[in-house]
């Protein structure tokens, strides 16, 4: 079973990003569970909880079929004490948020070096981080997502995820996200169905599929290999439909929200019914 959505808005209240959703007929969807470009929010009253929980009730939408991500501003990596410090608390408070929430993962982007450590030791800081919230909270998982390489920014090699994995003390609650735009900016090829194969064979032997949380289906208006990070919707950029049909139709990507943060909400609804459609489309030669 696929679960299929996009990041939808929480404008107005948590329980509105399970309606917009249900509004574009998804069976999954991310949201930020508080202003993604703060540090701080106000701590979720006990309504806005029962609330969100109501509405995922409602319209079906399991702990498993939902991506929350984090604020942009938390770097768990960060070279200088007092801001790693300050990262930490937030990513903390990220996590309780899904905690109270009834929710089971937490999507985040690793972290940088920002040119102040090497890269090994930004991979050890943000293991560690990991493991120092992962032992104040309970039933919530850390899902690192791939990057694109952008500045300073690691997590754009499979290695990086498999490194800071390897740091991380409780195996069962850290896991990966893999954003599609962001890895081929980052110099994995997903032009054809053969080169995607290639990459997830790749992803396997260096991760491991047991590892694999969630997804983010993006199309990539930037260049191959180009580490910049620019989404584009599907079949429009430069990967084409080729590997998100791959993707539908491989079961190693069943059961873990499959989230689409592509431009144009727009299209999100077709987007979806697309995505769905290829599962039984005829295996592209
Ligand atoms: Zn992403
Ligand atoms: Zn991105």
């Amino acid at each position: 079973m696929k679960y299929i959505g996009a990041h939808v808005s929480a404008a107005g209240g948590l329980a509105n990003a399970a309606i917009r959703a249900a509004e574009i007929e998804a069976t999954a969807f991310a949201l930020f569970t508080k202003n993604q470009r703060q540090w701080r929010a106000a701590p979720l009253s006990s309504e806005t909880i029962d609330e969100f929980k109501a509405a995922c009730e409602k319209y079906h939408y399991q702990p498993g079929q939902i991506l929350p991500h984090d604020s942009y501003l938390i770097n768990l990596g960060h070279p200088v004490e007092e801001a790693l410090e300050k990262s930490r608390d937030a990513f903390l408070d990220e996590m309780q948020r899904c905690e109270q929430l009834g929710l089971t993962l937490l999507n985040f982007h690793p972290g940088s070096h920002l040119m102040q450590i090497d890269e090994d030791k930004c991979l050890a800081r943000i293991a560690e981080s990991i493991n120092i919230v992962l032992a104040q909270t309970k039933g919530v998982t850390a899902v690192i997502e791939n990057t694109a390489g952008q500045g300073s920014n690691l997590g754009f090699r499979f290695e990086h995820l498999a490194a800071i994995i390897d740091g991380v003390e409780d195996k069962s609650r850290v896991g990966v996200c893999i954003d599609t735009c962001h890895a081929f900016a980052a110099g994995y090829d997903l032009r054809t169905t053969e080169s995607t194969a290639k990459v997830f064979t790749e992803f396997e032997r260096v991760v491991g599929f047991n590892y694999l949380r969630g997804m983010h289906l993006n199309d990539a208006k930037s260049a191959f290999g180009s580490r910049v990070d620019r989404h584009h919707s599907l079949g429009e950029g430069n990967i084409g439909h080729d590997a998100f049909r791959w993707i539908m139709q491989d079961d190693r990507f069943d059961g873990i929200p499959l989230i689409l943060e592509t431009i144009n909400p727009d299209i999100w609804a077709e987007e979806i019914a697309w995505l769905k459609a290829q599962q039984n489309e005829e295996a592209a030669a």
